[in-house]
């Protein structure tokens, strides 16, 4: 570990912060043993926040795409796939149909055979046929760049939106809470939430706005490579000091 200079340098910052969670606005007001387990709680994350981007600052999303409408579709269609299999479908799918309105009128069946190697693909095929005409008579053929707007295409729950509007708008309406995202920061005691959505209202308190795009990517990025699901490389992993999880294969 980088050793306490780091902790305390990285905790001065999260201080300094003008725009942190609600957590962290109360820190600064806090006294006693509350809060200076608040306290230590925020230099942690904070801590975590630096190391992941020290290793994974030029993490972007992997999905291919050339439009918000081709990252919403690739999006819909990577639930339960990896991105390298969706990746795969995608470009003939885009050249066949490359518009919402031509997704919006494509034989539901054609669809079906396009995307059927990414699984669920009666489910995705209605989603993004959905998606294409709701885009198309609703919102001008334009992907939306609202959260409420995004929720009322089909297919697009909170993460989708998320992803849609970080990467293809860059705006920050709240944080891409995936499988890695779910399984790591629970691992890590940044959330402790059930369900994605606790999580994510979990994170948002205590990561900085400006850090919400981010770290989903840095943490998706980490997951893939050590933090996976069943044998975590807790060996090789930058954050295992921090790291409180009861599933480590490793201590230091
Ligand atoms: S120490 Fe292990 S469980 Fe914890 S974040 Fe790292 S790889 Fe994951």
């Amino acid at each position: 570990m980088a050793g306490r200079n780091a902790v305390k340098t990285a905790a001065q910052s999260t201080k300094k912060s003008t725009k942190t969670g609600g957590a962290k606005a109360g820190i600064a007001r806090t006294s006693g043993p509350r809060g200076k387990r608040a306290e230590l709680a925020a230099e942690r994350a904070a801590e975590i926040l630096r190391l992941l981007h020290e290793q994974y600052g030029d993490a972007r999303c992997a999905l291919d795409h050339n439009s918000a409408w081709e990252l919403l579709v690739a999006t819909i269609l990577s639930a339960q796939c990896t991105d390298v299999r969706v990746n795969m479908v995608t470009p003939k799918l885009f050249a066949t149909y490359p518009t919402p309105e031509a997704m919006a009128a494509a034989p539901i069946e054609a669809l079906e055979t396009l995307i059927r190697t990414t699984g669920f693909y009666h489910n995705k095929a209605k989603s993004i046929q959905g998606a294409g005409r709701v885009i198309d008579q609703h919102f001008g053929g334009r992907v939306p760049q609202t959260m409420d707007e995004l929720l009322r295409v089909p297919g697009a729950a909170r993460k989708t939106a998320n992803v849609v509007l970080g990467v293809a708008f860059g705006k920050a309406e709240g944080v891409v809470v995936d499988t890695h995202v779910f399984r790591i920061t629970r691992r890590l005691g940044l959330a402790r939430g059930e369900t994605p959505q606790k999580v994510e209202q979990e994170l948002m308190q205590v990561i900085p706005r400006e850090r919400w795009i981010g770290f989903s990517h840095e943490l998706i990025h980490h997951g893939r490579a050590v933090c996976e699901a069943r044998k975590p490389k807790c060996s090789q992993c930058m954050l295992e000091p921090l790291c409180t999880a009861k599933d480590k294969t490793w201590r230091s």
